[in-house]
């Protein structure tokens, strides 16, 4: 078993049975679904709520896996300090957890590009910017950050694992505004 590639879920709810197919739909919210008024939530709401969360709780170890546990700028390799960080935002129409949709990152350049502090360009290439680019600091600022300016990032091998162009773009395209 890979380190860091599977996660405990819990506690989880059992809120489905299909007897047919032999499957549960399985909640993984820390309470089974109910509404205002008491009554229980449509069943089909639920299962998609299911599906979303286990979407969401597959990405970090999908993504890690596709860039062999480092981040994509620096190329740290410690599974603990890596995050996968989503290109378009979740509330993003298009902002799925799937993995072209996704970023191996440390937790710096997680929050620098969360933050707009740091830039990706469709054609893979990092920007910092301007402010930060002339700021005069110490080494986290320097070789964390500043170092970065101008490099290519680190992608997956296969290539439907690797970021999607438009993606990036509409995600560079938001830095670029924010600058
Ligand atoms: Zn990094």
């Amino acid at each position: 078993m890979a380190r860091g590639v599977y996660q405990a879920l819990y506690p989880v709810y059992l809120v489905q049975e299909d007897r047919e197919r032999h499957e549960f739909a399985v909640d993984l919210g820390a309470e089974p679904p109910v509404a205002a008024d008491g009554a229980a939530v449509d069943r089909r709401y639920a299962r998609r709520l299911t599906l979303h969360r286990l979407h969401q709780a597959i990405f970090r170890p999908k993504v890690l896996r596709a860039y062999e546990s480092r981040c994509a700028l620096c190329r740290l390799r410690h599974a603990p300090l890596l995050d996968a960080a989503h290109i378009l935002p979740d509330h993003h129409r298009r902002g799925e957890p799937v993995v072209p949709n996704g970023l191996a990152m440390c937790k710096i350049h997680h929050a620098a590009y969360d933050a707009n502090i740091i830039g990706i360009r469709p054609d893979r290439v990092v920007e910092v910017r301007e402010d930060i680019l002339i700021e005069i600091d110490g080494p986290m600022l320097r070789h964390g950050l500043q170092a970065m300016h101008e490099s290519a990032i680190f992608v997956p091998r296969s290539h439907r694992d690797r970021p999607d162009p438009t993606r990036l773009e509409e995600r560079y395209a938001e830095f670029r505004a924010a600058a």
